[in-house]
């Protein structure tokens, strides 16, 4: 059965879709069948990895709404035969409001992916920034989440309410959803501020934590706009080199992904 983990954290700019698209691209590489979730309607993983949003025919929101069955949406990306899209839209905007009235509306997607859900290793779900409906249908039809984190101020502000969405969710919709890791993103060893916030993720997350941390690296800004994950775009860039130890962790750390933690101490 596919292993699903949503990247998920409402604050903006985190390294959630750098994390989506580069993570999916080194587990392709790996050969483990990956299918990349893109549902923020800014549709940032959709061009990251790629795929021109006009030569779509169909989008995740034609799939939330029930008006595509889901393997008319999926694509295969660019270069990566081992990685598949499920693209995203601007349409997609709409889907907050309009799956209001639509029957059982937190689980859209957890329905959908039912019909594939032995076709890849991995999927993985790109968030947009906010706890709104797409989260939470996210966050419904995973088996884990992963959380970056911006090694920056107010890196950990906020995190209290995303756990506290994890235990909603868990409570009400999804009880065997389970913290999958904490990835610090944008990491720059030669500031104490960076290291600060590492500590402090750790002393509260312990070994939830991955080893592995993305450091701030100019290739992973460039890599996007050429729509490339960084292991085609520059693989021997400190970033490229990063995403796949990432990738090696997730794929060594097999089932063991632990439970949320009660305190909402995190800020
Ligand atoms: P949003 O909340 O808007 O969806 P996000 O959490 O998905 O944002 P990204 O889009 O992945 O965040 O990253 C924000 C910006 O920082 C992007 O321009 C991205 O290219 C850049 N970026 C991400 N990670 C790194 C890194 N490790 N080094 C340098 N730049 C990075
Ligand atoms: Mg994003």
């Amino acid at each position: 059965m596919s292993r699903i983990i949503a990247i998920a954290n409402q604050k903006g700019g985190v390294g959630k879709t750098t994390t989506a698209v580069n993570l999916a691209a080194c587990t392709a590489v790996a050969e483990r069948p990956t299918l990349l979730i893109d549902i923020d309607p800014q549709a940032n993983a959709t061009s990251g990895i790629g795929l021109a949003k006009e030569e779509l025919r169909s989008s995740v929101y034609e799939v939330l709404i029930g008006e595509a069955p889901i393997r008319d949406a999926i694509v295969t990306a660019p270069d990566l035969p081992f990685l598949h899209v499920l693209p995203s839209h601007q349409r997609l905007i709409g889907a907050e409001i309009e799956l209001v009235n639509i029957m059982a509306r937190e689980t859209r997607l957890k329905r959908a992916l039912a019909e594939i859900s032995n076709d890849y290793h991995y999927i993985l779900i790109d968030c947009p920034p906010s706890l709104g409906l797409l989260t939470i249908n996210t966050l419904t039809a995973a088996h884990s989440v992963l959380v970056p984190i911006q090694c920056e101020y107010y890196a950990l502000e906020g995190l209290g309410q995303l756990l506290n969405s994890i235990r909603l969710v868990q409570r009400n919709l999804n009880p065997e959803l389970r913290i999958e890791g904490i990835l610090l993103t944008m990491y720059d060893g030669r500031l104490n501020l960076a290291k600060q916030v590492a500590d402090e993720a750790r002393r509260y997350f312990g070994d939830r934590v991955y080893r592995t941390m993305i450091p701030r690296n100019v290739r992973l800004g460039e890599a996007p706009s050429f729509g490339q994950p960084i292991i085609i775009y520059d693989i021997l860039s400190a970033g490229a080199e990063s995403y796949i130890q990432l990738a090696k962790e997730l794929m060594f750390q097999g089932e063991t992904a632990d439970a949320v933690p009660t305190a909402g101490a995190a800020a």
